[in-house]
This record gives C-alpha cells, structure tokens and sequence, in this order.
C-alpha cells in the first residue's frame, strides 16, 4: 500500500502565505504588507525588518540556511544567488542567523552577466532586485540544502527593467486601470481594480536518462539535431489521454506533491499527442504568480525527472515527424468584485458589457498581431508554429458558432437579436444521460481561441517564461480599453452612453472582423486567405522581433509605462544574440557529433561491408547485394563529409558578423540550411548501418523504451 497523501495538508507547506503572515506578524504589520499588495507603496523600514525575521525564523525552523532572491533575467529562466543566513559570531564565537528588511526588500547582484542588449555597460554592472510583494516567498527543497526563495523584479541601476517581472506587473496595472474605466461606465462602483488571471498547460517530454546522456544534441541542445524516424509516431493516436506508464505514472506523483508544497495548484496530468510527451494543468491565478509558478513547473518537472532516472525535456521540437510542446496561456480578466469580463452569461448578445470588451480584445488583436505573434516566439518555436500540430505563425482569433453568430448580426445589422443555444446532445442509450451541449465547439488549430469566459493563447512555446505574452496581451488589451473609455465617457456626459457603445460595438467589429477566423487554421488555404486579409506572417522569431521598435509599438508600450523605447531596443537586440547563440550552440553540437560520432561509426561500418564483398567474392559468388550497400553507404558517407565541412565553414562565418541583426538572420538563412544538409545523409545513414554500430539512440528507443 502506498502512503496515503493528505492534500490539504502539504499543500502550500513550503510557502510564506498570507495565513503564515498573520500568525507570525503583529497586526499592525500584516495589515501593512495586505495594503501593500493590494494597493503598491512602500514598507517602512520598521516594518520590513520585522517581516524579514518572521519570514527567517519560519524558513529556518523549516531547515532553511539560505535565501536567494529569485528572479527572472531575460534568459527566459530564473536566477537566484545563495546567501546564508549567517552574520558575524558575538564575542562568545556563538553564530545567530539573521535576515535584515534591507536584505528582504532589495538585493544588489552583479548585472553584468546577464543579457541587457547594451542596456548596461560592464563598467556600471550594478543592477537591483527589488521583493516582488504579490508573489509569496516559498522554500526550495534539494540536494543544495533548503533555500527560502524570494520573488524579486531586477531592474539597472537607472531604472531600466532587466527582467520579465517588471514590465509584466507594470501591464497588469494599466489593464486593471483601463478595465475599471469600462466596469464604472456599465455601473459597477465596487470594484477597485481588474485582476489578469492566466491559467498555463505545460507540455513536456520525457526520455530515459540513460539514453539521454548519449546524445549530445539532447544534452547541449534540448532537442534531437539528427535521428531517423521510428517505424510508430502518432499516426495511430493512441497515446493522447492513453494509460499512464507505471513509471511516468510515478513520476507525476512525485511532481505533484514536490509542487503542492510550494503552493502551485497543479491539477490536471495526461498523455500527450506524440510520444513521450505528457501534460500538466495548474488551476489558474493571478497573472504574475502564474508566471513565476510556470516557472517553479518547469524547474520542478527536470528535477524531479533526475530523480527517477528520467529527462524532461522542455523544448519545443525535441523530435522532428511528432508533435511538439507548448504552452497554453489561458487568459481572463476579472474585477475583484468577482465578475469575469470574459464571460458571455447565458445570451452573449445581451451582455453589452461583454460585447464591448470582446470588441476590444478583437481589435486589440487586429492591430498588435504582430507584437502579439512576438510575444509567443522564441529559437525553438520556430520549429513548431506553422508545423502541423501547432498553431499556424499568424495571429487570428477563434470565437465559435455563437459569438461569430453575434458578431455577424452586429456587423450586418447593428443589433443581435438572436443567440444560438446549446441544446440538448442526445446520447442515444436509454441507460445514458442527455446532456445540455456547449453552443460552441472547440478549434484546436487556432492561436488565440474563446474557450467559454477566457481566451486561450497556444502560441507560447513549452520551454518560454509566459510573461511576455501576458505582458502584451495586457498592454494592448489596455489600450483598447483606454482608447474605448476615452470615447465612452465623453458620451455619458453628453448623456448618450447607450447609442455610442452600441455604435462602438459596431466600428469595432466591422473595423477588425479580418481577424476573426474560425477555420482550419493548419491549412494550405488560411495562408493564402490571410495575406488576401492582409494580416502579418511573420515566420520566425527573428522575423518578429523587429516589430517591438516599430512606431507602434513605442507608442503602445511608452504610453502605458510597459517598457520605455530603450528597454524595447535592448530586447530586440537580446532576441537576435540568443538566436545566434542557440543555432550556434546546436551547429557546434551537429558537427562535434558528426566528425566524432556518425562519421566514424559509418566508416567502420563500411568496412566491414568491404570485407564482405571481399570475402563472397572469394567464396565465388556475386557480392550484389553487399555492394549495393555498399555504395549507397559509401555516397552518404561522401555526402556527409561534404555537407560536414559546408557547416563548418557556415559556422565559422556566422560567428565573424558583427551586427546582431544581419548576424541572426545569417543563422536563420544560411547555418540552418547548412544543419539540414548535414541531417539528411546522415538519417539516411541510421536506415543502413548496423543498429549495434550506430553510435546514438535512435528515436525509436527514445521515445519508446522508457
Ligand atoms: P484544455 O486542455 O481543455 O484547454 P485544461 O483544463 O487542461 O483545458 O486547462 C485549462 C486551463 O485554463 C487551466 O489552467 C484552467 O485553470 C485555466 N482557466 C480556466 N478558467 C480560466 C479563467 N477564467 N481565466 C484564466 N484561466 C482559466
Ligand atoms: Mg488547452
């Protein structure tokens, strides 16, 4: 039997909630940090010292010698430097552990080291990471000792955001300022602000360690840069929502608890589409949390992978010919008064207020589908969207029979008189229930789909922080309500709110239908149609990158205090190194296993059907057959010496270019060309040559034997 797991109990047991606060602080203090998070401002120094040692003594009694304040730079993951909490002894020699307020509400690492796209020269490293208030401190456990870990937002030393964090929160105030501006228009006086809540599904693979330690590409790249197909992919869909293996099985169980405990309300587990690759679902929350709970997901699942002599791999595109990951990123809006924005009721075309906020969504959309398209891209996306499993790299929106159904009454007619019903699906079987349907179906092919009273974002890639698509979901989605409140509160003064939001609902829809698309968005034909519409196809992250400069996007962003124009520069820049560096990571990596690996292993090989020729000769007979294959060999052999030194020499001219921009697109344009040359002979290869000789897992083995 196994033990039994008390649910309540450990969940959240390793994090510095809001309960562990107001037992361990003074009232006064506690109600200071609750104003604190709700409403922003400062702790006094009093105060903070005062938290400081609560939240020291609970990690301590709890096994704690470290803290960390934990952020995320913009390498996509997080960072944290270990501090013991170790001051210096008293005159008796006898240590006391300390945590002082300073050192909880700021911490001074050294900035140099992480990306900044010119922000900050060397010579002023200094940067500052500053307690992240909304986002609990929580307690790490693993072979490093116990580490209390603290949400921290990293910033220069003029101000500029280095992070994912800052303009994130910064986003979730201008939304939640704009939204208010439309919930007051509509009556409600009780809200006091807008909640952004994401809920992230997380893909991931699985590999045997074992295996994974034998291929290069997986270790230094994340993904298979070579390897035939398996004879079995996903042809005869059988693992999604499949049984759970027995090992795998363990695995999420460990998960889960290593999860709970630190509060992240990991709830749902299932197969995936391709092998080995398997799903988790947390509840969703507020958006900031959410981010830095995808981020305690990701850290987690690898961890907890090692322990079961497992790999998790985080990458898009691990396996070429099967579906990859991705993310996600269930989107909604709410008033702290608990009212969804995005939730239609019953008969959409009566919730004015909900029509209003969808036609701004919609056009919020139509006009930043590129920076929106950006948010989602990264190195290994690219493999993925517009791949046929994926969402294709244009931006449309997914809103289903119904809405689509209001949305074309109000553009044809300006009214919507009428709403399609769910009604009732019969089953069929007497001993079965009827049961009321939907009244409207899903799309899995779209990038950015009504779900009920949310919006599912599926661009984001499975290994990406979601903090940038939630950073421009929010950015974009305020200035459409600003631009909505600007108009709308003119009107109520004027005394004719009611005409002008209905004729708002109207221009909006009208103005921005071009984005709503309900088809197959996998197909040949939405390609065509949507340059036909006119929307933007940008096909790889280097592609997108430049649309976070563009007028536009200066004007959105500074607008809202998001991101200034130089911190937008400097992301830019930052897309274009890791690009370059990630392809030339993996280009390294091709040729390493190439020369060292593939190579040699097909000329032993092609020895030994040498000899063979040889010996059958001698014996009298024809060889056929053996120099059939022989020469087949032998040609990608040649091919892949051949294509070897192309990459080389790709390589070696990338890494002279000076200018980062011409440098990435060279990357994209010409070293993954040269990578795929280098590929194709040496698959072929893996069909020929001697299982016992081939130097790696094969995909088969990979995917398969775990
Ligand atoms: P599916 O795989 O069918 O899309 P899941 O149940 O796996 O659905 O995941 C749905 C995700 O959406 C969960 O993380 C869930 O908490 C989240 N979610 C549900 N309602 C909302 C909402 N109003 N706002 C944001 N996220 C939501
Ligand atoms: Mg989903």
């Amino acid at each position: 039997m196994s033990e039994v797991l008390n649910v309540e109990e450990i969940f959240a047991s390793k994090v510095f909630t809001f309960g562990k606060m107001k037992e361990r602080l003074p009232k006064s203090v506690y109600r200071e940090v609750r104003q604190l998070m709700d409403w922003g401002g400062e702790l006094s120094p009093a105060s903070a010292d005062v938290v400081a040692k609560a939240m020291k003594d609970w990690a301590v009694e709890n096994g704690a010698t470290h803290y960390t304040h934990w952020f995320q730079p913009l390498t996509g993951i997080t960072a944290e430097k270990h501090d013991a909490f170790v001051t210096h002894p008293d005159t008796d020699g006898k240590m006391i552990m300390e945590f002082s307020g300073k050192e909880l509400i700021k911490g001074e690492p050294d900035a140099s080291s992480f990306p900044s796209g010119g922000l900050r020269a060397t010579f002023e490293a200094r940067g500052y990471t500053a307690w992240d208030v909304t986002s609990p401190a929580f307690l790490k456990e693993d072979a490093t000792g116990v580490i209390l870990c603290i949400p921290t937002a990293f910033c220069s030393y003029t101000g500029e955001a280095l992070d994912k964090k800052t303009p994130l929160l910064r986003s979730m105030e201008a939304v939640s300022q704009q939204a208010l501006r439309i919930v007051r228009l509509f009556g409600n006086d009780r809200a006091t602000k807008v909640v952004a809540n994401v809920g992230a599904e997380q893909e991931y693979f699985l590999v045997d360690r074992e295996k994974y330690l034998r291929r290069e590409d997986l270790v230094f790249a994340g993904r298979t840069l070579f390897g035939a197909p398996a004879p079995k992919g996903q042809e005869l869909e059988d693992h999604y929502f499949g049984t759970i293996r027995e090992r795998v099985g363990a695995y999420m169980k460990d998960l889960n608890v290593a999860l709970w405990k630190l509060g992240v309300t990991a709830r749902t587990q299932h197969n995936e589409a391709a092998p080995a690759q398997h799903e988790l679902a947390p509840v969703y929350e507020t958006a900031n949390i959410a981010v830095d709970h995808n981020q305690i997901v990701m850290e987690t699942m690898k961890k907890v992978a090692g322990r079961h002599g497992l790999t998790c791999l985080l990458h898009e595109k691990p396996f070429a010919g099967v579906n990859g990951s991705g993310k996600h990123n269930n989107w909604s809006l709410c008033t702290d008064d608990g009212v969804n924005l995005l939730d239609p009721g019953e008969t959409p075309n009566e919730n004015i207020q909900f029509l209003l906020v969808l036609a701004c969504i919609i056009k919020a959309v139509d006009i930043h589908a590129d920076l929106l398209r950006q948010s989602a891209s990264d190195v290994g996306n690219d493999h993925r969207l517009g791949g046929h499993e994926a969402p294709p790299s244009i931006m449309s929106v997914f809103l289903g029979e119904q809405l689509e159904d209001v949305v074309k009454q109000l553009v044809e007619t300006g009214e919507a008189a009428r709403c399609i019903e769910g009604g009732k699906l019969e089953t069929g079987v007497s001993t079965l229930p009827d049961f009321q349907k939907d009244a409207t179906d899903r799309n899995r092919t779209s990038p950015f789909a009504f779900t009920g009273n949310k919006f599912e974002f599926r661009m984001v890639g499975s290994s990406d922080s979601v903090a940038s698509p939630n950073t421009t979901l929010n950015a974009i989605v305020a200035e459409a309500f600003c631009e909505a409140a600007d108009v709308l509160e003119k009107a109520r003064e004027a005394g004719n709110l009611e005409v002008a939001v209905h004729d708002m609902i109207k221009e909006y829809m009208t103005a921005h239908q071009r984005i709503i698309f309900n088809g197959d968005g996998y197909s040949k034909e939405w390609v065509e149609e949507a340059a036909r519409r006119g929307l933007p196809n940008f096909r790889s992250t280097v592609e997108a990158a430049g649309t976070l400069t563009t007028e536009k996007a200066v004007k959105l962003f500074e607008k809202f205090g998001i991101f200034t124009r130089v911190e937008l520069e400097s992301r830019e820049e930052i897309i274009y190194e890791i690009y370059a560096k990630t392809i030339n990571i993996e280009a390294l990596t091709m040729i390493d296993m190439a020369g060292k690996r593939y190579i040699p292993a097909v000329v032993k090989y092609s020895r030994l059907v040498a000899q063979a020729v040889v010996a059958v000769r001698e014996a009298g007979l024809e060889p056929e057959a053996q120099a059939d294959l022989l020469r087949e060999v032998n040609g990608n052999l040649s091919a892949a010496r051949r294509a070897l030194e192309g990459l080389k020499e790709a390589a070696a001219q990338a890494v002279a270019i000076k200018n980062a921009r011409e440098q990435a697109f060279f990357y994209k344009d010409v070293v993954m060309k040269a990578m795929e040359e280098l590929r194709t002979p040496i698959d072929a290869l893996e069909m020929m040559v001697d299982k016992e000789i081939w130097p790696v897992p094969s995909y088969g083995e990979l995917a398969f034997e775990i």
